[in-house]
């Protein structure tokens, strides 16, 4: 058996190719180094896989900012407007990735969208002309460059099907000529790439994982027939991952591919369809059994065992990741923090090498059970790890069907709340965070460097939240925030402070072109054991006469943020966070925090691919999750949420049903679309859709806030509505964020009188 891999993380053990691009966007490097740049990192990352014995490994994985933007590049699917700009081709590749202001004119990124159901983002090509051509200078060039190298590579590439079903056409006649251009261009490059000697491509289709319907089937039969009928000698490898492809599985393995990639992680029904349908001996299949997304050791003995079943039905296999090693760090040798009892039972991108080579000589060999990375791989699965929490674990069993409701019913609270809270109509408020200045960055690093005294830091974000009440109630909001002054990250805060989370120093994954997060890892059960927010927010309600919202993030989107366990399910997970978070809203309010807004900004982020799954696989339990955590307060207590979106009129009575007292989420860039829906099915929570967009700098005039908030009241009772911005203001600066929210509530005023 051989192994491969499917693309390997292109932006650097410390983030070298991040570093080098964002230089070259502040004309800090010229074009010449950052492409040197380029070339080093591709070597270095083509001979780890290389010296760990990879056999298939990839070129053109590399990308300067998304591999879906190259793709629209390779075939010339570029909108006129950035045409017209007349640049260099890396600069019209960045002008379409993050807009363009200069000499030659101002023009506005593409729209950027999450990647199936992960947290990178790709770049949706935008396709206005029919001017579709092959340019493969670069996939070529990166072959030869690796062949240099003495490694065979295969280039991989986004599969036409993916590509087109991705791409945003401007109108239906364009979308059909497209079609056929697209089917020659592909074909085009086939032959280009037969000429320089390449032996096996890579298409990926991830698309397939997903419903599809019977045009989407013809589809890609009509694709695939046509570029598979003027097949050269270079071998396609159709690739997919995030899922199975039940949809298409008979049709696939009767196309003409010299080898198929299925997903045996993700994919629950991979097996299943072998079984039932088999596999063709004259097919290599790809076995995606290392998993791509997650950061757990592999345990060998299940692999080899699955590797075995699988050898059952396809008679050629060959070892493979999962997906893209794009979602996960690059190596845990760079983690000097962390200790080795824990490190041991990780694999990054690196390590990941390390376990296709094991699993390689494992199964070649004839004595499996004494091979020794087997039996130290399975002495590690049996090794104590004390990642049990018995009173979590209790808990969790005891909770009864009660503990997910809220009572009394949402209407008599929404009665009880106005008499108690008293609060204006329209109340005006904000979503959390205030700007982030440099001196709280600075001050917070140095508090966690040990640099400054625990009363330092107290005593500065004190300060800081008191400069923020009190600049709020000069602005006249109604409701107020402690502006979050502490916080870096909504997760990673949260994290720190409950037992059961383990921190990485290097261990970014990247997000979007130059933008990498760095997940919190779940190794334990999860526990608080002492209050997390409580003083800071009872310091904030004793500065005002006003109300300010104790601000929480919610168990969902801590979870979806986070590097999950495999030993315990996503379900259990998340009940844990959902108990240690649920404490610190009763504390918060014992203490005597009347409004308390529980974040799920991320709620959307694991919802299945297939809509088949949504309910069984995740929203049973995630929506209960969500209740858990605030059906234990007082009726007279009111409960908000925030989400980072509007997309959510698909899953709009679960929503409902999280059954909190108000709802804010964006709504500026997407034109309040949601609110018909809204409208229609009578939703009962209170909602705030942002009225201003804060992804940029602009201040919102009166006149036009007063329109966004007279089109709010056309649709929704006045009684249910709030006004604040589109999301947090962390990473705005004070001079357009006080404009703003002084607009925001003349507006209101003048729409209340
Ligand atoms: N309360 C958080 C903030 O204002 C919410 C952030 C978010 O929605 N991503 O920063
Ligand atoms: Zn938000």
């Amino acid at each position: 058996m051989q192994n491969s891999v499917i693309s390997y993380p292109r932006i650097g053990a410390k983030r070298e190719l991040k570093f080098g691009v964002e230089k070259y966007f502040k004309d800090e490097i010229s074009q010449t180094e950052l492409l040197d740049l380029a070339k080093n990192l591709r070597k270095t990352h083509w001979l780890s896989q290389k010296n760990a014995g990879i056999d298939f490994i990839s070129s053109n994985d590399f990308s300067f900012y998304d591999n879906i933007l190259d793709c629209a590049n390779t075939f010339n699917v570029i909108s006129d407007k950035y045409k017209k700009l007349n640049l260099n081709e890396i600069d019209e590749y960045f002008a379409q990735a993050r807009g363009y202001q200069g000499k030659n004119g101002d023009e506005k990124a593409l729209a950027m969208k999450k990647w199936f159901n992960t947290n990178y983002h790709y770049l949706v090509p935008e396709c206005d002309n029919t001017n579709i051509s092959v340019n493969d200078t670069k996939i070529i060039s990166q072959y030869k460059e690796a062949k240099e190298l003495g490694i065979e590579t295969k280039p991989v590439i986004s599969g036409i099907f993916t590509f087109y079903k991705l791409i945003n056409f401007k109108n239906e006649d364009i979308k059909l000529k497209v079609k056929d251009k697209l089917k020659k261009a592909y074909t085009e490059l086939l032959n280009n790439l037969e000429k320089s000697s390449v032996k096996l491509v890579q298409f990926d289709e991830p698309y397939l994982v997903s419903d599809l319907n019977q045009d989407d089937i013809s589809l890609f039969k009509e694709f695939y027939e046509e570029i598979l009928n003027n097949k050269n000698s270079v071998k396609i490898l159709l690739q997919t991952y995030f899922g199975d492809v039940r949809d298409i599985y008979v049709d696939l393995i009767n196309l003409n591919f010299d080898a198929i990639g299925l997903d045996f992680i993700e994919g629950k029904k991979s097996l299943e369809l072998l079984k039932k349908y088999n596999f063709p001996d004259n097919i290599t299949l790809f076995a995606g059994v290392v998993n791509g997304k997650n950061i757990y050791k592999n345990n060998y003995e299940k692999t080899i065992n699955l590797l075995k079943e699988i050898q059952k039905y396809a008679k050629n296999v060959v070892i493979n990741t999962s997906c893209s090693l794009l979602h996960v760090p690059y190596t845990t040798q760079n983690e000097t923090n962390l200790d080795e009892k824990y490190l041991e039972h990780f694999s990054f991108a690196i390590e990941k090498l390390q376990e296709l080579k094991d699993l390689k000589e494992i199964i070649n060999s004839n004595q499996i059970s004494s091979h020794a990375a087997f039996v130290s791989n399975k002495n590690l699965f049996q090794k104590e790890t004390n990642r049990t929490n018995q009173s979590v674990q209790s808990r969790i069993k005891n909770l009864k069907d009660s503990d997910f409701v809220r009572l009394p019913e949402f209407s008599q609270r929404e009665k009880l709340q106005k008499q108690s809270l008293n609060l204006p109509l329209l109340p005006t408020t904000t979503i959390g965070s205030f700007p982030q200045t440099p001196d709280i960055r600075s001050n917070r690093l140095a508090y966690k460097k040990g640099e400054i005294s625990a009363q330092n830091y107290l005593t500065f974000h004190q300060l800081k939240i008191k400069e923020c009440i009190e600049l709020q109630e000069e602005i006249g909001l109604d409701v107020l925030v402690h502006g979050e002054s502490e916080r870096n990250d909504m997760v990673e805060y949260f994290g720190q402070s409950l037992d059961g989370f383990l921190f990485t120093t290097n261990g970014w994954v990247q997000s979007y072109g130059t933008r990498c997060v760095k997940p919190p890892l779940i190794w334990g059960d999860v526990s608080r054991n002492k209050p997390i927010t409580v003083s800071w927010a009872k310091y904030a309600q004793s500065l005002s006469e006003k109300y300010v919202k104790g601000m929480l993030t919610g168990p969902v989107t801590i979870l979806n943020w986070s590097f999950p366990r495999e030993d315990i399910s996503l379900k259990d997970s998340t009940l844990q966070i959902a108990l240690a978070i649920r404490d610190e809203v009763l504390d918060l309010e014992k203490e005597g925090i009347k409004i308390i807004q529980i974040d799920e900004a991320a709620l959307r982020e694991k919802l299945p691919l297939r809509k088949s799954d949504w309910h069984s696989e995740y929203l049973d339990w995630a929506i209960p999750a969500f209740n858990l955590v605030h059906s234990g307060v007082k009726p007279e207590t009111q409960i908000h949420t925030h989400m980072c979106y509007s997309e959510f009129r698909d899953i709009i009575k679960e929503i409902d049903a999280m059954d909190a007292d108000v709802i804010s989420f964006e709504a500026a860039r997407s034109n309040l679309e949601l609110l018909d829906t809204l409208k229609k099915v009578n939703f009962k929570t209170q909602v705030g859709p942002g009225i201003y967009d804060i992804h940029s700098p602009r201040v919102p005039s009166v006149e036009e806030l007063k329109s966004v908030i007279t089109k709010i009241l056309e649709k929704l009772p006045k009684e249910k509505v709030w006004i604040n911005p589109d999301c947090g203001l962390k990473t705005r600066g004070y001079k357009e964020v006080v404009a703003s929210l002084k607009n925001l509530v003349s507006a209101t005023k003048q729409i209340r009188g």
